[in-house]
């Protein structure tokens, strides 16, 4: 019976090696996955700002095309006060050229202020693409170390597979499906020492008659607790 449970922690140490691959193999997509919706959104945010240069770039084309036709009727009252003929008429032409005149400059200071925040927009939407460009470079970079990684895991966790085979079937098929139960439930300890009449899975006290039993190493016994494999490390 000791040779079995000493076989019984061998396997399990195996076991725990091939489920913290397993982990590994998990986490790794998953770390990727949520990289990946990072710039996901950072790249919406990108998107937001851009609809938004888009917009004022409308803006300056429409005031571009209004300060044009400001620009056209100065001229063309500057044309009609070359051809009038009373001074009254003069003076009417005069106050619409200069009516058209701080409409001119309406539009262009309006369309001044238009291009800065323009500019502005133009400048951060650069600087979130070229960002962008950087944490797309990297996550290429990371997904192929990652495919490596998980390439590399996966042969030594097939690898453990094949050893864990082999100390299986050294173990009573009882034992080991008693066993196999006790480490689904606790996701990696089937069986565990007892140290000074505690049981290293719980960390409750077995009850005395039970430690001595443990103890003689007859038969193989599970902590009334928890319900863990349990025994003796006598080194
Ligand atoms: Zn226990």
């Amino acid at each position: 019976m000791k040779d079995m449970l000493e076989r019984l922690v061998n396997l399990q140490a195996t076991d725990e090696k091939i489920v913290s691959f397993q982990r590994e193999e998990a986490k790794i997509p998953e770390e990727l996955g949520n990289k990946e919706k990072s710039i996901e959104a950072y790249d919406n945010q990108r998107a937001e700002v851009e609809a938004e240069l888009d917009h004022f770039l409308e803006q300056v084309s429409e005031l571009g095309k209004q300060l044009e036709e400001a620009r056209e009727s100065i001229r063309r009252f500057q044309a009609r006060l070359l051809v009038v003929k009373t001074q009254r008429e003069y003076q009417a032409v005069q106050r619409e050229g200069e009516s058209a005149r701080k409409k001119r400059e309406d539009f262009e200071s309006e369309l001044k202020e238009i291009q800065e925040e323009k500019n502005t927009v133009e400048e951060s939407l650069k600087e979130m693409e070229s960002s962008l460009a950087q944490e797309n470079a990297a996550l290429s970079e990371e997904r192929k170390n990652s495919e490596k990684r998980l390439k590399s895991i996966r042969k030594e966790r097939e690898n453990l597979e094949k050893t864990r085979e082999v100390e299986a079937n050294l173990i009573e098929p009882d034992l080991l499906a008693r066993y196999q139960k006790v480490f689904n439930r606790y996701k990696g300890q089937g069986v565990v020492k007892v140290v000074g009449g505690v049981c290293y899975g719980c960390f409750m006290t077995v009850p005395p008659q039970l430690y001595n039993q443990v103890l003689a190493q007859g038969v193989v016994h599970q902590c009334p607790n928890c319900g863990r494999i349990i025994y003796v490390d006598e080194s």
